[in-house]
């Protein structure tokens, strides 16, 4: 597989540095209906699904074909690209203090800031890696994920809104303009919907699961404002919906807008949350609807960006089908023709949702659709 530049292969990046974000113990539960035990369980949001999954990735033998990619902290200057300067300093004296919450469910430890500043600067390492020619596509396991973080406060996990960083070093070193962001984590990117809601140059796609999180973000109606109107696109999918509707979402919905819009580099905010197995999410993809989506994100990017595409990895919380499913996303990057075995994946493919859209997501489209009409051929 070759890409821009006559670039070759695909490139992980990954530090272990990133399995010692400690999340610690949690008390699930809201204030309506508060968690009842004396004990905490552990925090969703641990360090072993992406351990997990890194170890997956070896075991399969894949992992070795890659091309490593060493991440660098990103700087302050890039973290203010997105962040205020007083929230990093905020998030920098937290750590040194032993740890807190930057925001609102956003726990990090002492060594909180250094990780967190990996993770923004290895969805840059990718970017350098993929623009510059070394490979031709590039996954970037990193935690903490990134995609609900605000300009001035952490939230749902994470710190630093890494996908959004990593899109604005794309224009600021390589001049690049219109930047792609599709975003399949099962919950909204309400953190980069807000970072280029009045940006015209960055186009923002989330599907995601009706409802779930935020609450009050990723609606259809929030189209972007200013020179940024049309190119927020919100497709929220009913609980449940399964491999077809997110297909025809791609299908109807963000390939013809991503083609239009015709991006110079395509990024995904991976989330795995979205899997069958997931505590936090009930969307039922398989790990066979995770390959899908990504093929069809690589063939965007063949289509618009000579096959300039980085992946960055945000939320999942199954311990099994994390795994599993970030495995299915690299063995298509890498274009693998023989995938490993996904023992769940024969449950998976006769459900219903494997193969029909239901009522609910077609009326979710056909929403979109006409919203976005104004703005879009479709
Ligand atoms: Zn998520």
């Amino acid at each position: 597989m070759t890409g821009a530049d006559g670039a070759a292969g695909t490139g992980l990046v990954f530090h272990d540095r990133y399995l010692q974000h400690n999340m610690g113990l949690a008390r699930s539960g809201s204030p309506l209906a508060p968690y009842p035990y004396a004990e905490p369980e552990p925090h969703p949001s641990s360090p072993r699904t992406v351990g997990r999954a890194k170890h997956l990735l070896d075991l399969s033998g894949l992992g070795e074909r890659l091309t490593p990619i060493a991440p660098r902290p990103a700087t302050d200057v890039e973290l203010a690209t997105i962040h205020t300067l007083d929230y990093v300093a905020r998030v920098r004296a937290l750590a040194a203090a032993g740890g807190g919450d930057a925001g609102v469910n956003a726990p990090l430890g002492p060594d909180g800031f250094a990780i967190a500043a990996l993770a923004a600067g290895g969805a840059i390492a990718a970017v350098d890696a993929v623009i510059g020619g070394v490979v031709c596509n590039a996954y970037a396991l990193v935690r903490p994920p990134g995609h609900h973080a605000l300009a001035d406060r952490g939230l749902g996990f994470c710190l630093f809104n890494n996908i959004a960083i990593a899109a604005r070093h794309a224009q600021r070193a390589y001049g690049l303009r219109r930047i792609a962001i599709i975003d399949w984590d099962v919950h909204d990117g309400n953190g980069t919907q807000e970072a280029f809601y009045a940006d015209g140059e960055v186009l923002f796609v989330s599907l995601h699961q009706d409802g779930l999180f935020p609450v009050d973000m990723g609606l259809v109606e929030q189209i972007g404002s200013g020179e940024g109107v049309g190119k927020t696109v919100n497709i929220p999918l009913p609980p449940g919906c399964g491999d077809a509707a997110y297909a025809a979402a791609i299908e109807r919905v963000v390939a013809p807008i991503v083609r239009q819009f015709a991006p110079e580099l395509l990024l995904i905010s991976c989330g795995l949350d979205a899997g069958a197995f997931d505590p936090l999410g009930r969307m039922n993809l398989s790990s066979a609807g995770f390959r899908e989506l990504t093929r069809a994100a690589m063939a965007l990017a063949d289509e618009c960006c000579d096959g300039q595409l980085v992946v960055v990895h945000e939320g999942g919380y199954s311990q099994t089908y994390v795994p599993a499913c970030t495995l299915a996303v690299i063995e298509a990057l890498a274009g693998v023709a023989e995938p490993w075995p996904d023992p769940a994946l024969a449950r998976l493919l006769i459900a219903r949702t494997r193969r029909e859209v239901g009522l609910d997501a077609e009326h979710t489209l056909t929403a979109v659709l006409s919203t976005q009409r104004p703005y879009w051929q479709l």
